[in-house]
């Protein structure tokens, strides 16, 4: 599948440049990390590259086949004020600051929301008339997490990957972000959801429990009807695009600059963008700070800061700019000697062969951001060293921190300490230099962005594989043909209606599922045909549902999971009496754990009690639930209750009170007869499922496994399908 099927990269930018040359458009191809890791992989498969040409108006068309034919590209149409809105508005001022754990730079306004929805649906509609059958789209960082959502909606089949360049923060961090819930919806649209460390994916997992009241394992998740794999899965770089450049003409000419002009002194270096993630304030407060506490260091060292620009446009990176220009005048003033400045600051891009010989000359490269999804600098640096000379300091708030342990590691918020560990790497001795840093660059050649990029593929292809053999084994949709023509032919029919979740939508509290006008007509036209039997099977208390549904005429009600019913045209409702002495003694552990967590609750039904926890702190709840049901059933092993987990719920209930044991004494009458339809959402109907004829129409609402024969996606549709049963025009049924 790998070499056969294409694929469709999908990022913000395209990694070209369209230029106009004299009236003539030509293209050219960016050195960016990515663009070097896909393209190998886009030749080989095949495909096409899709994003924002970096075009501040629309390309004429010439330009845009130029693209096509030369690059294998695809330009998206960005209007200026879109872009503006998507970009620089909620991509840049949202997404960018939380996720980097700044909440408090976090600026968002609901218009550039809604543009960064409109953005990511033109990247869909363009991936869209780009898709054909087979090919495989691997979507791109925190610009555009809605869109593998909205692809699946659109092409149900496609094997979808998304990969997060950013950090993904703390859970309690996260909710902050408004319309979070979206986005989290919007990622799990993929096959395969992949970040750089554990921590990030981590995170992500709390996010979907405490935001979705959705569950995961370490690595995959449960979406509905699907599962989404989660990995971590660190990008590497390309060793050759800098080791390759080490013996170039060039590079050798920068390197006798170099030593030339720092001769007898030692270098560090620091390479990165004028954001305020990249913490350069921080490090040249530590830089004073060393050369006050070590004045050995004075004259003899010297910090090398290359900043490239980024972001211009937004102010707070204006003032970042601003706050560091003053700091190095500050730091240069206070230290700086007629033939020494301490801080030597070049404020725009470099060449490759400028950065390559200032990576192989620096005895120290300090990485030190506040946070940071991976930290290129870091492993470039390190692929620059293969005779194992520099030392790497290394923020440990950095991606690469998770697999670079033989770099100093640092917090940069620890001024003081910080600066004894660039102390300490100043005066490290060889031994020890080489030894930590062949270790790092054997790794970082070896985990490069290429096998980063096939092993994202083969995941993804693994995943879809899974995805496709295990489809079978759902219940197929339901044939409401065949069922309607089921339906007409018998003489005698059985209906076993689950209701929460089936006929009506779950709801936060259960008193506020109540039934509407609409279900209760759609109920009664079913109940008016003599051959029917209809009967609404609950874990609803019998008064409830005969409050509700009692006026119904000859509805059957079975409430309590079957533990009692009332059949058609009776109001006598029959089955075992409860005995409820046992409630007296598991009543104050209950109690006892909703003193421990407000806003849970007690139900108590005629043969059950039922703890409640579906509006406290997910995590927290659950962990208390697998606790209470451990004690439970410890303490109820000898009787012939039990502890039951449900949706948010532990219910302790007889072993005997279930659907499976209610089935079994209807079915038999209408076995043979006709037409039994049993339909369900939850655990409790599975034993329904489990105990009726094998020709029985059997049907699971919503996603996941069953032993139901069908499957209906949700109540809207289970309305529908009834409502067609009984030839009533459906639009009064839902
Ligand atoms: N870089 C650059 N121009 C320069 C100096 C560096 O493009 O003048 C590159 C550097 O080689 C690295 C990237 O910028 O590949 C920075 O990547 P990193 O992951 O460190 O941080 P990001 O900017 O992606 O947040």
């Amino acid at each position: 599948m790998a070499d056969s099927s294409r694929l469709i990269v999908v990022s913000n930018r395209l990694p070209v440049a369209l230029v106009r040359e004299g009236g003539e458009w030509t293209t050219k191809r960016s050195a960016g990390g990515l663009a070097t890791a896909m393209d190998p992989i886009l030749k080989r498969a095949g495909g096409v590259w899709i994003g924002w040409s970096g075009a501040q108006e629309e390309e004429p068309q010439e330009a845009i086949e130029l693209l096509r034919q030369e690059q294998s590209c695809i330009a998206v149409d960005l209007p200026a004020e879109l872009l503006e809105k998507f970009y620089e508005g909620y991509a840049n001022q949202a997404l960018w600051p939380l996720f980097h754990s700044f909440p408090s730079r976090l600026h968002f306004a609901s218009e550039n929301w809604e543009a960064y929805i409109e953005a990511n649906r033109r990247f869909c509609s363009a991936v869209a008339d780009e898709f054909r059958p087979g090919d495989r789209i691997w979507v791109h960082d925190y610009h555009l997490m809605l869109l593998p959502g909205m692809l699946r909606e659109r092409i149900p089949d496609a094997a979808i990957g998304f990969f997060l360049h950013i950090p993904f923060p703390g859970s309690d961090i996260f909710s902050i972000l408004p319309r979070g819930e979206e986005l989290l919806a919007g990622v799990l649209g993929a096959d395969l959801i992949a970040f750089h460390t554990h921590l990030h994916l981590q995170h992500f997992r709390m996010s979907l429990r405490r935001l979705l009241g959705i569950e995961s394992t370490v690595d995959r998740v449960e979406a509905p009807g699907r599962e989404v794999r989660l990995q971590a899965l660190p990008i590497g770089i390309a060793p050759d695009e800098f080791l390759g450049y080490q013996d170039k003409p060039e590079t050798q000419a920068e390197l006798e600059k170099l030593r030339a002009q720092y001769s007898g002194r030692k270098v560090i270096v620091a390479v990165d963008r004028l954001d305020y993630t990249k913490g350069l304030p921080d490090r040249l407060r530590t830089f004073r700070r060393l050369l006050s506490s070590h004045p050995e260091f004075i004259g003899k060292v010297v910090l090398l800061q290359i900043a490239v620009p980024s972001r211009e446009n937004i102010g707070s990176y204006q003032e970042l700019r601003s706050e560091v220009h003053e700091l190095i005048s500050e730091i240069n003033g206070e230290f700086g000697t007629p033939d020494w400045v301490p801080i030597v600051y070049i404020h725009r891009g470099i060449s490759r062969p400028e950065l390559v010989a200032v990576y192989q000359f620096a005895d120290i490269a300090w990485v030190s951001p506040l946070r940071d999804g991976m930290n290129l600098v870091a492993k470039e640096y390190v692929a620059c060293q293969p005779d194992g000379n520099g030392v790497l300091v290394l923020s440990a708030f950095a991606g690469a921190a998770a697999e670079m342990g033989e770099a100093l590691l640092i917090n940069p918020f620890d001024q003081e300490r910080t600066a004894f560990t660039v102390a300490r790497a100043l005066d490290l001795s060889e031994d020890e230099k080489r030894d930590r840093m062949l270790a790092l660059h054997e790794r970082v050649i070896r985990n490069n962005v290429f096998a980063w990029g096939d092993r994202f593929l083969m995941l993804l292809d693994e995943t879809v594989k899974i995805r496709r053999e295990h489809a079978p084994e759902r219940p197929p949709l339901l044939p409401v043909d065949e069922l309607e023509d089921a339906y007409r032919k018998a003489a005698r029919r059985l209906l076993l209606l689950d209701y929460d979740g089936t006929l009506v939508r779950l709801a936060a509290r259960p008193n506020e599922a109540t039934p509407d006008d609409n279900l209760r007509n759609l109920l009664a036209q079913l109940t008016s045909d003599p051959a029917n039997c209809v009967m609404v099977v609950s874990g609803r208390r019998a008064a409830d549902l005969e409050r509700w549904l009692g006026q119904v005429p000859h509805l059957g009600l079975a409430a309590e999971h079957g533990a009692r019913w009332r059949l058609p045209g009776s109001t006598a409702w029959q089955g075992r009496s409860a005995e409820t002495q046992w409630k007296d003694s598991v009543r104050p552990i209950l109690e006892h754990f909703v003193d421990r967590t407000p806003g849970s609750f007690i139900e108590e039904k005629e043969f059950a009690l039922v703890w409640h926890y579906r509006t406290i702190e997910a995590e927290f709840g659950d962990w208390l639930a697998t606790e209470l049901v451990a004690m439970l059933e410890g303490m109820l092993a000898e009787t012939e209750l039990r502890p039951y987990r449900g949706n948010k719920v532990v219910e302790v209930k007889p072993m005997w009170a279930n659907k499976g044991a209610l089935a079994s004494e209807l079915a038999p009458e209408y076995a043979g007869a006709g037409f039994i339809l049993a339909i369900g959402d939850d655990r409790t109907d599975e034993d329904l499922f489990a105990r009726l004829p094998e020709d029985a129409w059997s049907v699971h609402v919503g996603g996941g496994p069953s032993k139901a024969r069908y499957n209906v996606t949700d109540t809207v549709r289970v309305r529908e399908f009834l409502y067609r049963l009984t030839r009533q025009d459906r639009k009064t049924a839902i």
